[in-house]
């Protein structure tokens, strides 16, 4: 297991303002360019990830060091694959604890976006980490909660948090009760090597998802429903 802190990052405040619709002369630039200043401070995006080895796989399971994981789709993504590289990453808890917004709405909103750039460079560090690391060649990755719910139930969440152990104590992550983790700006999932480049956006229904990375797949789907390789 190897635990990164301090990923570099770099916040574009211009960019981000433009995203947001911030005026340069409007009365709110100074706060938020004062925003991103202060999370560039204290932001400290994380990463956990171990190298694992799957045991073995059943009708609907596959087992990774040791953890029974459910999921059909997984299952099959994982068919005739040794090594998975289980991971989370995180924008960090520094920026929650600071209390940058102070409670005001707005700030929050802005933070919201600036916590997700942290996320954003954490997920890419971690990647190119990986492919240089274990000359991986072309990989996929699956995310519990990700897609339409029966893909990788979010309650699994917590047997990938168990590969790791004391996630808080490593990198400041917590699990709610109904499985969501904090801070908000965290994803968790496991990278697999895949050459035809499964998106799970494929198996999702959801209309109007301004983040869909991949066509909904009605022939994957139902593939997957009916348990084939595909
Ligand atoms: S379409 Fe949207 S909600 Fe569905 S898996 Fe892709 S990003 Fe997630």
């Amino acid at each position: 297991m190897e635990v990164l802190t301090n990923i570099p990052f770099e916040l574009d405040a211009d960019h981000l303002a433009g995203r947001m619709h911030i005026k340069p002369e409007s009365r709110e630039a100074d706060d938020f360019y004062r925003l991103v200043e202060r999370a560039g401070e204290v932001g400290n995006p994380k990463a956990v990830y171990k190298e694992s080895y799957i045991e073995e796989g059943g009708e609907d399971t596959v087992t990774i060091d040791g953890v029974i994981f459910e999921s059909r789709v997984l299952r099959t993504n994982l068919e005739g694959i040794g090594r998975v590289f289980p991971y989370i990453v995180t924008c960090g808890n520094e920026i929650d604890d600071a209390d940058l917004s102070e409670g005001d709405f707005l700030k929050n909103f802005w933070l919201d976006c600036i916590k997700e750039e942290m996320l954003k460079a954490s997920r890419l560090y971690l990647r190119d980490l990986l492919q240089q690391k274990y000359k991986l060649g072309k990989t996929s990755t699956m995310n519990p909660g990700s897609g339409d719910a029966a893909v990788w139930p979010i309650e699994q969440q917590k047997k990938l948090f168990s590969l790791f152990g004391d996630v808080e104590g490593l990198i400041g992550v917590t699990l709610t009760e109904s499985s969501l983790m904090k801070p908000n700006k965290t994803v968790s999932g496991i990278r697999f090597p895949n050459e035809v480049g499964f998106e799970t956006c494929e198996l999702c229904h959801r209309e109007g998802c301004p983040g869909r990375r991949a066509l909904f797949n009605k022939e994957l789907w139902e593939t997957m429903q009916s348990g084939k390789e595909h």
